[in-house]
């Protein structure tokens, strides 16, 4: 067991241990927040063929070169299209077919003048159209192929498939969609204190909240979170739990015991249950003695059982693992830069600090700005709201206006008055 790991090292030991799950057939409307796992070509261009992309007359463009609103040109109506229905004729010279958007291009009409600049003659049923402008050829016609090619790769493996990546399998006839399994990741928290939601609590208890932080945010990365319960402080009703739950999972997340207390037992709990301790203790602070271990060959992270201290381990090995193993093409979440826009009073030490942090935009940069209050590992209530991580590596004290690297969670940047992405 490695002991002292920096993020860096942590993070790549935790990846060597996440494979990809298997495939899996899941239908269209079903596909939202899978990762696709194989390319996906076109079976068809789109659009499919040669289209109008107005309602207007198909016409050829060498028969209105003179047309202007004072003067315009006189053509015969041979017949009127709408979207899904087929020109049964051909436009000749003098002639015009009434199309509507979407419509199969005529045969014969090399461009289309907008239903705008036009008069139609005839009532009730209409003969004539008068138009009022020249265009040139090609106008308004939507070509076959324009948007998407037959036989090229619309999508590649290893992407989040969102509603427009929907729009593109549906384009391609895909019903059923080649996505990785997802994520099932237990939820075990530990703790002789913790009681269950829906009981009261007695004196020197509190709730459990870490298996309810983990449960949002597993889903938010892409998992399935399935709690486990609690556990007390002792090895064999450990051991007994993460066996029972380790089928049916494909990564274990607990919360508690990894410290130094006379209770923490957690790794002697993951070594009697067969497994691996790959290292313990990775150099950050909140969440120093996160510990990563494989039981059966699957992912156990042992995480702080302070809140936030738990949270900043899932961010940083849990999120990425889930990725992995959903089969993400990019793993790891990486920071984004941002100036400091103030920065609270920290004592340097030889660990990297994860401040909580508003983050915005002023001008058109973005700006952190870790809280001043509620940084602390057990401090729950900060943690609502932040949008951002401040990484601040060992031994500094970064000021105002330096430049550091910042971990975004799924909120969006707020904005300072009139910035806009
Ligand atoms: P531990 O990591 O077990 O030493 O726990 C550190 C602190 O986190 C203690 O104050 C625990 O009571 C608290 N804690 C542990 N597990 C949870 C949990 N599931 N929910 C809320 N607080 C917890
Ligand atoms: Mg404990």
């Amino acid at each position: 067991m490695r002991v002292m790991l920096c993020v860096e090292e942590a993070l790549q030991e935790v990846l060597s241990h996440c494979k990809r799950n298997e495939r899996m057939h899941v239908p269209l409307k079903d596909a939202y927040g899978y990762i696709l796992a194989s390319d996906i070509h076109a079976s068809v261009s789109v659009p499919p063929f040669d289209r109008a992309a107005l309602d207007g007359y198909a016409v050829r463009a060498a028969d209105i070169e003179q047309a202007t609103p004072d003067s315009p040109v006189r053509l015969q109506v041979i017949e009127r299209i709408g979207a899904g229905q087929v020109s049964t004729k051909s436009v000749g010279p003098g002639q015009a077919i009434r199309t509507m958007t979407g419509a199969p291009f005529p045969d014969g009409a090399d461009t289309l003048v907008r239903l705008e600049m036009t008069s139609a003659i005839g009532e009730p049923e209409q003969t004539h159209v008068d138009v009022k402008v020249a265009v040139p050829c090609g106008e308004a016609v939507a070509r076959e192929g324009e948007d998407i090619k037959s036989g090229m790769c619309m999508l590649r493996s290893g992407i989040t498939i969102g509603g427009a990546e929907m729009a593109l399998l549906a384009t391609a006839g895909i019903a059923s969609v080649p996505v990785y399994r997802k994520p099932v990741i237990g939820i075990l928290a530990s703790g002789r204190e913790l009681t269950d939601i829906r009981e009261p609590l007695a004196y020197g208890k509190i709730y459990d909240s870490n298996s309810y932080m983990l449960a949002g945010a597993v889903q938010a990365w892409g998992g399935i979170p399935r709690l486990l319960g609690r556990a007390g402080d002792d090895v064999d009703e450990l051991v007994q739990t993460i066996q029972s739950a380790l089928p049916h999972v494909d990564g274990l997340v607990t919360t508690g015991g990894v410290s130094v207390g006379d209770f923490d037992v957690m790794i002697d709990a993951y070594r009697k249950a067969g497994g691996e301790v790959h290292f313990w203790k990775v150099s950050i602070r909140p969440g120093t003695p996160f510990t990563f271990a494989t039981i059966e060959d699957k992912p156990v992270f042992g995480l702080s059982g302070n809140p936030a201290a738990g949270f900043v381990n899932a961010m940083l090995f849990v999120q990425p693992a889930i990725r992995a193993i959903s089969g993400m093409n990019e793993p790891i979440v990486r920071p984004v830069r941002a100036f400091l826009s103030g920065m609270p009073e920290v004592r340097a030490v030889a660990l990297d600090r994860f401040l909580r942090a508003d983050v915005f935009i002023k001008d058109g940069t973005v700006f952190a700005q870790p809280r001043t209050q509620g940084q602390k590992a057990a401090i729950l209530s900060s943690l609502t709201g932040t949008q951002g991580f401040v990484r601040i590596p060992s031994k500094t004290q970064p000021q105002a206006g330096d430049l550091v690297d910042v971990y975004l969670l799924h909120m969006p940047v707020s904005f300072a008055d009139g910035d806009r992405v």
